[in-house]
């Protein structure tokens, strides 16, 4: 096997939900990593939350809860959001973690060990109420330049000015009100001015491909000390209380958040590696093996506002740290997006937020396909307009892509019984997509999205006009031009293969469908499958529905406008999203409102078969000291007999239903969708009868 690609990108905070910005990053990252895959490359895509941090602790404070619940709760919510658009992560993980704490403290050793970590006495504000430190945003006082009132410690507002927190006119803590106190205390700092950490990171930024030159431009001015821009030592400590991780040998002090957040890509994946979790990925060597490899891959996908941290202190505290450490191979930075040309602003109600985005049940992939038509390689924002959204989906994806199945497939399943025949041969046809895969793979690789959907769509134009051209639809009628219909069907559904492969990376859901219910696959599409021209195709099903515009207007609604009482759009519209596994969940319900549903582990004492029903067991379940009796249509999946003695899980509290064949008291849960199922749900193994599910 070639190279092995580790791949990250940048860890949100956890003390919100994703925004748009995540989603965007997640996505561009995400169709790169199927790319590979789909060639057949081994990639390992992990992900993490960014835990630590005076305002995560801040905000638990303030609600009365550990800052472990509140980082729990925001973890809790991510699945939801990555699974609702596909976004493929191997393994997700926390800064929080032991993985974590072992590695930042094993990497800051080795540092030490190298002489580049100093400590200085450092004079900074203390809230003497609060009993703590105070960063920049937490001071708050008179502009010493134009002297607006209520200004942050670093900069204003109002004037543009910047200053030291020590200038403010009238200072006061923005925690509790209190005159903050100066007081100095010893920080450890990171060597990045030493003339090691320099040389080394000079000739890292000129060996070409490890950022965009654009990027290498903008991290040599630090290096030159060009303008306000100098490379100062980094101070990576905090007094306590903060919530973080202990630095060794220094009771009392931990490590700045941003020292331990990039260790936690490493923590990552060192926690799937650990977990067993990689072996499904064919990754049998261990974390350091991995990473000591010639022919891995380090690559992070980050937004522009962090280029600072991830191509200047982060090569040189893993050059340093030494082995088994590597020094990231790319950095792939990318811009901020915006929405109707403005910069997002909840207040104005501009953002999107996903989550709406899924609820209202917009088709995951439409955005997908959008984001991937407008991103490209280098540094550049990317607007979100919504008539261009709309334009864009529907006349690509709808009119140029999906057109050509829904229009060829039925002459070949009325005609042919489905089966595909070349008259002409296929030689031709497998040239031109060879090339086409050739081209695209070209652009996907070096992350020109935008310039790989143009020439998707440009193949697509040409099947389009071609099948135009050749007018089946009067040959269908001329029993004499048969072969000539064959032909041209042939030639159509064969494109639309080949545009399926090629649009795979960013249309997973569909790509599979696709494969499995119009090609008959049994595995997933691959890359090298354009290159097999298919012989038989199933009859046509909707595979993708237009956006309506009215959907956009929803989506667009200020945040103050959602209620509980918003009834999502019908789902029904959506194809992709009502039968992919990764279906947005619908709107949110209380954490109350959840409680009400009274869930048990129950015991299924006896199954057994109805006499004249097609879907039902009669199951008579045990609860601890109760039995119940249900009627569950799980008879097409479960021998009765096979059931019997299993544990499963029964809504206890919904209100008896009288069926055709008796009282049903409840319901038992079991998974399904188009695929398959029913499967019944069961607990691990300890849970007892009666148990109460929360
Ligand atoms: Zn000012």
């Amino acid at each position: 096997m070639s190279e092995t690609f580790f791949v990250t990108t940048a860890l949100p905070y956890a003390n919100g939900p994703f925004h748009i910005g995540h989603i965007m990053e997640y996505i561009q990252a995400d169709i790169w990593v199927r790319f590979q895959r789909l060639q057949g490359k081994r990639v390992h895509f992990v992900g993490a939350d960014d835990a630590h941090g005076a305002p995560i602790m801040l905000k638990a404070q303030a609600e009365h809860i550990t800052p472990e619940a509140l980082v729990a709760r925001i973890a809790a919510d991510r699945p939801r959001y990555l699974q609702g658009f596909h976004i493929g992560f191997d393994h997700w993980h926390s800064t929080h973690s032991s993985e974590n704490t072992q590695l930042s403290q094993d990497i800051y050793r080795q540092l030490r060990a190298a002489g580049l970590i100093d400590s200085r006495s450092v004079e900074q504000f203390y809230d003497p109420l609060q009993g703590m430190f105070l960063a920049d945003r937490y001071i708050k006082g008179e502009c010493p330049k134009c002297h607006a009132k209520d200004q942050y410690g670093d900069a204003c507002e109002v004037c543009g000015g910047v200053y030291a927190p020590t200038e403010l006119i009238e200072p006061y803590s923005a925690l509790s009100g209190a005159k903050p106190v100066l007081r100095s205390s010893d920080h450890f700092f990171f060597r990045l001015s030493d003339p090691r950490c320099v040389a080394f990171l000079r000739q890292w930024l000129d060996q070409p491909g490890h950022v965009q030159p654009q990027v290498a431009n903008k991290a040599r001015e630090w290096l030159d000390g060009q303008g306000e821009r100098t490379l100062s030592d980094w101070d990576i400590s905090r007094d306590a209380p903060y919530f973080g991780i202990p630095i060794p040998d220094a009771p009392g002090k931990f490590f700045y958040v941003w020292l331990d957040a990039p260790i936690g890509y490493l923590a990552a994946l060192k926690s799937y590696i650990d977990s067993g979790k990689a072996r499904a990925n064919g990754e049998s060597r261990t974390f350091a093996q991995l990473l000591a490899a010639a022919d891995t891959r380090q690559v992070h996908f980050i937004g522009k506002d962090i280029i600072y941290f991830h191509t200047l202190f982060w090569p040189a505290v893993l050059r340093f740290a030494g082995a088994p450490y590597r020094v990231p191979d790319n950095v792939h930075v990318h811009g901020f997006i915006t929405v109707s040309g403005a910069k997002m602003s909840k207040s104005r109600g501009t953002g999107i937020s996903p989550l709406r985005y899924l609820e209202i049940g917009m088709n995951p992939e439409w955005l997908r396909y959008y984001l991937a038509a407008k991103l490209n390689a280098n540094v550049e924002d990317l607007d979100f307009n919504p008539e261009d959204f709309v334009a864009r989906v529907n006349s690509d994806l709808i009119g140029k892509y999906v057109n050509i199945a829904s229009r060829a497939t039925p002459f070949v399943t009325r005609h042919f019984a489905g089966s595909i025949d070349y008259p002409t041969g296929t030689d031709e046809l497998v040239e031109s997509a060879r090339a086409a895969l050739e081209l695209v793979g070209a652009s996907y690789m070096a992350r020109e999205f935008a310039r790989a959907m143009r020439q998707i769509m440009t193949f697509a134009d040409r099947l389009n006009q071609d099948f135009d051209a050749r007018q089946p639809w009067l040959l269908a009628k001329d029993p004499a031009q048969r072969t000539a219909l064959q032909d041209s069907c042939a030639r159509a559904l064969y494109g639309f293969k080949v545009l399926t492969c090629l649009l795979a990376p960013v249309l997973p859901a569909l790509a599979e469908r696709v494969g499995r219910e119009l090609f008959g696959l049994q595995r997933p599409l691959n890359w090298r499958d354009a290159l097999e021209p298919p012989r038989h195709i199933h009859p046509y099903r909707h595979l993708m529905t237009r956006i309506d515009p009215k959907q956009l207007d929803a989506l667009f609604e200020s945040a103050a406008d959602i209620s509980l009482d918003t009834k999502p759009e019908p789902q029904t519209q959506s194809a992709a999203a009502a039968t992919t596994p990764g279906a947005p969940a619908p709107a949110t319900l209380s954490i109350e409102e959840f409680k009400r549903i009274d869930l048990r582990v129950a015991r299924i004492a006896a199954a057994e078969h109805i006499a004249g029903a097609d879907k039902l067991l009669k199951l008579t379940l045990e609860l601890g000291g109760e039995t119940r009796t249900v009627f569950a249509g799980i008879k097409s999946a479960y021998e009765p007999a096979a059931l019997v003695g299993r544990l499963t899980v029964l809504v206890a509290n919904l209100a008896p239903r009288k069926m055709k064949f008796g009282l049903s008291e409840g319901m038992v849960l079991a998974a399904s969708d188009e695929t398959g199922g029913p499967y019944l749900l069961a607990p691990d193994s300890g849970a007892t009868p009666g148990m109460r599910i929360s």
